[in-house]
């Protein structure tokens, strides 16, 4: 399986008809249906690693303000518990708690919503140990790779720039800084500069400004981490609106059908 970052951005993308969406939907005929989505997302924050093995997950409406259509939806995949109690035994870099009770939240479902809608796919959520920097979010994603060839399809929902404080809802033109941000990222992508990105406090103002919490970026962390030698690595949605980035990033070459 290849793994994605998607760039998120607005929770309505799981409702929309957009440029964004259909960029998700093109990532899901290229990659093809896995076996499960193991989801790493920006709205998962905890102290120490926690890994949802709901049998049955609930759609969590963790947002405010946005229209009742969304906090209608409901997207009933059903859950891993047996892998999710797999990946608490595969990762060493810390002690992973299996959490029954934990639903899918915006970052998963708005975008697995429009990628995979017959919500027939098994997923799980691991979340974010905000306790941690970037190198031991790194090495967790390294000790999870071997999913990959178990048709397990790893996704980080983020977003490579947020800055919701310097986001202007009436002006989606992006200020010269968020630009410059998502290309220079981008730039370490693909020249696999994965320690500077891991180190992202050194990759300049503009970054850091992008950068604003680190949750957004920490699940491309996740991504990156599952690059072999050789593999390749795709863009796609590569679009700054205002002061969030929808770049996407795809590693690993597409399915064969
Ligand atoms: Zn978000």
């Amino acid at each position: 399986m290849p793994a994605l970052f998607i760039g998120h951005g607005s929770p309505m993308n799981a409702l929309e008809d957009n440029a964004f969406t259909r960029g998700w939907k093109d990532a899901a005929r290229r990659i093809g249906k896995p076996q499960a989505i193991l989801c790493v997302s920006a709205h998962w924050e905890t102290r120490g690693i926690h890994v949802s093995a709901a049998e049955r997950p609930q759609t969590i409406h963790d947002f405010y303000g946005f229209p009742q259509a969304l906090f209608d939806v409901r997207y009933a995949a059903p859950g891993a518990p047996a892998l999710a109690r797999q990946i608490a035994q595969m990762i060493k870099s810390g002690n992973v708690y299996t959490d029954s009770d934990h639903g899918l939240d915006h970052g998963a479902w708005s975008v697995l919503r429009v990628m995979y809608p017959d919500a027939d796919v098994p997923t799980l959520q691991l979340s974010l140990d905000m306790t941690q920097p970037g190198a031991v979010h790194y090495a967790i994603a390294r000790e999870l790779e071997p999913l990959r060839d178990e048709g397990v399809l790893i996704i980080g929902s983020g977003n490579i720039v947020h800055n919701l404080r310097e986001f202007a809802w009436n002006n989606p033109a992006p200020p010269d800084w968020a630009v410059r941000a998502d290309a220079s990222v981008r730039a370490r992508i693909e020249a696999r500069d994965h320690a500077a990105i891991v180190d992202w406090n050194n990759l300049g103002a503009d970054v850091m400004r992008g950068i604003a919490g680190p949750e957004h970026f920490l699940p491309l962390l996740y991504v990156l981490a599952q690059q072999q030698a050789g593999e390749p690595v795709q863009f796609f949605n590569d679009a700054v609106i205002s002061s969030i980035s929808m770049t996407c990033v795809q590693v690993g070459e597409d399915v064969p059908t």
